[in-house]
């Protein structure tokens, strides 16, 4: 669970079924807005003096062959829902980690396969929960896409739906699973400029990711055949440092891949600091197009920001996008940044009980975010900030000019606020 939702002062878990959840979400709780908990990886899914709704005994599975969709209960995590479909030799694109619940999903994330295959909103057929207000439903996305009534609902739940309603049941579309081939080492930070360049021109099949801690760790994937590899990895020869490891490595699908973050990372100073398990952190994501013209300038500023993070645990990281994300019409769902070819984020870290390292790193992490606004407007709320003073910034960076007709949908489907304000 993360580590500050763990440490918080909460009234308690709730854990209803789905008879008795539309009855609980009519009551009026105290501690409200509820925090709703799927995988428990964010600090929101737990909060001192608010109530947690627990979603983990939704944990139905079922493949449909005839279709090849999935369909869920919204207490699994990614890497539950993986391993059971590998038995199908069927995935769904995840992100950089299996840890994370159906937050992952509803919220629009993304991974290293997001530009062959979309985000994971991009997927789902069919949703079933249960408003803000208690009264349940299903929703078909294609008809209702297709119906003027509930083109707006479905339109919310695709990527806002933390604000409007529980969700308990989703399908989704699958896709076979693909081999891939990852390039991992370490760049001195005056490259990343170029490498973001060249990252740019890379077909479809390969995303870069890259974190930037003690060491710019480069973490580059390529989902193309086997038959028919992409030169892209090979691409990043002149980067790699030497001793940074660099071999092109093989793995059997997502859930094979290596963490994140923590290849070239080792270094005596963070070998004895704090583990991050151990840490209280918020993580803020942006949202921009290509950059490369602007890269140096904005790097240089990074490299500013990083000599001066107030804890080693900080962090700037980005992941790429484009390709089939950037295929979808922005008004179909409620991810609208749909040029965004990049979402660099923002790890804000202190030890636990520091209350002044808190608010030291937290505004460190709103610099960061200011010197990203202009090559990065937008926000990719996969955490919520509702408890952060800048909360309303990030609502109008993540949901644009859309966000006054999200509002009055929630106005009317959680018209108590039981769930996260807007
Ligand atoms: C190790 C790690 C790696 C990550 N990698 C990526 C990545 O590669 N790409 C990416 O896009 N993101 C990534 N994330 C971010 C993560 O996907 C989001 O923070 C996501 O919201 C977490 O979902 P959760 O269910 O695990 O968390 P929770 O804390 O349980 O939920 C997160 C939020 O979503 C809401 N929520 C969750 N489930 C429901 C539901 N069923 N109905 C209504 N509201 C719900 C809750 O209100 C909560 O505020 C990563 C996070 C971690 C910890």
């Amino acid at each position: 669970m993360n580590t500050q939702a763990r440490d918080a002062k909460s009234l308690g878990s709730l854990c209803p079924g789905p008879e008795l959840l539309p009855e609980l979400m009519r009551q009026p709780l105290g501690g409200t807005p509820l925090q709703v908990r799927s995988g428990g990886t964010s600090s929101r899914c737990a909060a001192d003096q608010h109530w947690t709704l627990d979603l983990r005994r939704h944990q139905q599975f079922r493949y449909l062959s005839a279709t090849q969709e999935v369909e869920f209960g919204t207490g699994l995590s990614m890497a539950d829902l993986l391993r059971q479909l590998q038995a199908f030799n069927r995935a769904i694109p995840i992100g950089l980690s299996g840890l994370p619940g159906s937050g992952f999903v509803l919220t629009g994330g993304m991974g290293p396969l997001s530009r062959t295959q979309g985000l994971a909103i991009d997927h789902i057929t069919q949703i079933e929960g249960v408003w803000g207000s208690g009264a349940p439903f299903t929703l078909d996305v294609e008809q209702a896409r297709h119906d003027p009534t509930l083109a707006a609902e479905c339109r919310g739940l695709l990527g806002a739906a933390p604000f409007l309603a529980v969700v308990t049941k989703l399908r989704l579309r699958t896709h076979p699973i693909v081999k891939l081939r990852l390039r991992r080492g370490w760049i001195n930070p005056s490259e990343l400029p170029a490498v973001i360049a060249l990252a740019e021109q890379w077909p479809e099949s390969c995303s870069l990711q890259w974190t930037w801690g003690e060491r710019l760790e480069i973490y580059a994937v390529d989902c193309s055949p086997l038959s028919a590899p992409s030169a892209g990895l090979h691409a990043l020869d002149p980067f790699l440092n030497a001793g940074s490891g660099g071999q092109v490595e093989q793995v059997h699908d997502q859930l094979d891949l290596p963490a994140f973050g923590q290849f070239g990372m080792e270094t005596p100073r963070t070998a004895s600091a704090p583990s991050n398990n151990l840490l209280h952190s918020e993580v803020l994501g942006r949202l921009g197009p290509a950059f490369a013209d602007q890269a140096a300038s904005v790097i240089e500023q990074l490299q500013r920001q990083m000599r001066q993070r107030p804890h080693p645990a900080c962090r700037i990281s980005a992941q790429q996008l484009g390709g089939a994300t950037a295929r979808i019409d922005p008004s179909f769902t409620a991810f609208v940044h749909r040029d965004a070819q990049w979402k660099p984020w923002i790890t804000a870290a202190w030890t636990p009980g520091d209350l002044e390292g808190r608010l030291r790193s937290l505004a460190w992490m709103e610099g960061v975010s200011d010197d990203l606004r202009t090559c990065c407007p937008g926000v990719h709320l996969a955490q919520l900030h509702d408890h952060l003073p800048n909360h309303q910034q990030e609502l109008r960076d993540a949901f644009g000019s859309w966000l006054p007709e999200l509002q009055h949908l929630k106005a009317n489907v959680d018209p108590d606020a039981k769930l996260p304000p807007l």
